[in-house]
């Protein structure tokens, strides 16, 4: 496993506020890291680092295994260079079918024209329903997206961006609002999505990130208050008195 993204060193500040205070980071290409922290504590700001949409007062951030920095690039950059990331919410194409909502993010379009003629080329169509394959959405293709239940909608979000194929995909509480059988499968969907890439999942649910079965970090007050196995975080004093005793 080589290191994909290092961070080290970084702060940022809000009006004098330190939300990230001297933050090293390293994730692995595969790999999969669990995120934990009480609110307030950080995490989406370290999402937002990572993509580029808040640039850091002092530190760096490496990418890749061309040692480059993210510091300097736009968020669109960053998303080019496989940084794809899932907000809490789905934001899926409602009105437009699920095969089409997946058409619509195929890795590769170079414009308008590219969007509508690959979902019509073999190696196209193949994508799509391989990726609805792993999403569970096979027998939902021709359905109209607006109309899946919100388990289905979180996992066609993970699809589309599945299909941008990310090297690095940060994934925000996908298991909030999703039934017991739902959370099972979105487990099962992010264990096998990170085989291949770098995922980073936030999430409060502790049950949900016992089963990724992957290393934890806890950040607290913008820093990195421990980490390793669940089981080694979740026995930590600290970390019982800043998150779990709350
Ligand atoms: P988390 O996602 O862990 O709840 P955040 O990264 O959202 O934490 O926030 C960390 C701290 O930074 C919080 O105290 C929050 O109020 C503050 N903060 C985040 N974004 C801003 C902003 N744009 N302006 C001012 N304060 C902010």
């Amino acid at each position: 496993m080589s290191t994909l993204l290092e961070m080290s060193g970084v702060s940022v500040s809000f009006d004098g506020f330190k939300a990230i205070n001297n933050l090293s980071f390293q994730i692995g290409e595969p790999e999969m890291r669990a995120i934990i922290g009480p609110n307030g504590a950080g995490k989406t700001t370290f999402m937002d680092i990572i993509t580029g949409k808040t640039k850091p007062d002092e530190g760096r951030v490496v990418w890749g295994d061309k040692n480059i920095s993210l510091l300097g690039m736009s968020e669109s950059q960053i998303a080019r260079e496989g940084v794809g990331r899932k907000f809490q919410k789905p934001t899926v194409f409602e009105a437009q079918t699920v095969r089409e909502n997946l058409a619509m993010a195929l890795k590769n379009p170079r414009g308008p024209f590219d969007v509508l003629f690959y979902k019509k080329t073999r190696q196209g169509a193949e994508r799509i329903e391989e990726i609805a394959e792993r999403t569970g959405l096979s027998d939902s293709l021709n359905r109209i997206a607006g109309e899946l239940s919100h388990g289905q909608k979180q996992w066609l979000e993970i699809g589309m961006l599945l299909a941008q194929e990310p090297r690095l995909l940060l994934v925000d509480e996908p298991a909030a609002g999703m039934t017991p059988a739902e959370r099972e499968k979105t487990t099962e969907m992010l264990v096998e999505a990170a085989k291949t890439r770098a995922v980073v999942v936030v999430e409060h649910d502790m049950e949900f990130i016992r089963r990724l079965g992957c290393k934890v970090t806890v950040l607290c007050e913008g820093s990195v208050l421990a980490e390793g196995s669940i089981d080694h975080v979740t026995s930590d004093p600290q970390v019982i008195e800043v998150y779990l005793g709350r």
